[in-house]
């Protein structure tokens, strides 16, 4: 099982914002993206996505900036990682052409229930767990580079 990019981007961006804080000098988009080393195109829609799900709150303005929420610092990771990956399955059973064996396979029942085990394995952890040491110290060193 492989996650989107845009969710794994999702996350690298949440785990920068937990480990910044709400400092007054909350990052914008393109400073986040410019330190986790992602195209600002991408991290800007992956920050909309954020917003909506309540995890990300994006001030305008002088002073302004991004900062993570207190439900997305410390709400569930696998509940997060749902929201961002959606509910496919893990297999194109009802592609184009969709699979004959779809009116009763036991092979995507058994998918299904593997990739509930994979979110569940993630329901107990939050952001903030996943920037303990030694990430979060990786994570802050990172820096933005001008002009990005
Ligand atoms: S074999 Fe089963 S799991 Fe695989 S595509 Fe067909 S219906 Fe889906």
């Amino acid at each position: 099982m492989r996650l989107t990019k845009s969710t794994d981007i999702a996350l690298r961006i949440a785990m920068r914002l937990a480990v910044l804080g709400n400092k007054d000098d909350a990052p914008t988009t393109r400073e986040v993206a410019s330190a986790v080393e992602v195209p600002y195109t991408h991290a800007a829609k992956v920050v909309s996505k954020l917003q909506h799900l309540g995890a990300v709150e994006a001030r305008r303005g002088r002073g302004g900036g991004l900062t993570l929420t207190a439900a997305g610092r410390t709400g569930s990771l696998g509940e997060l990682v749902r929201e961002l990956e959606g509910v496919d399955d893990v297999v194109g059973c009802e592609d184009d052409p969709p699979c004959p064996l779809r009116g009763g396979c036991r092979l995507r029942g058994a998918l299904r229930a593997a990739q509930e085990a994979f979110y569940a394995s993630l329901d107990p952890l939050s952001i903030a767990d996943l920037v303990e040491s030694p990430t979060g110290p990786i994570l802050l060193s990172l820096t933005s580079r001008p002009g990005d």
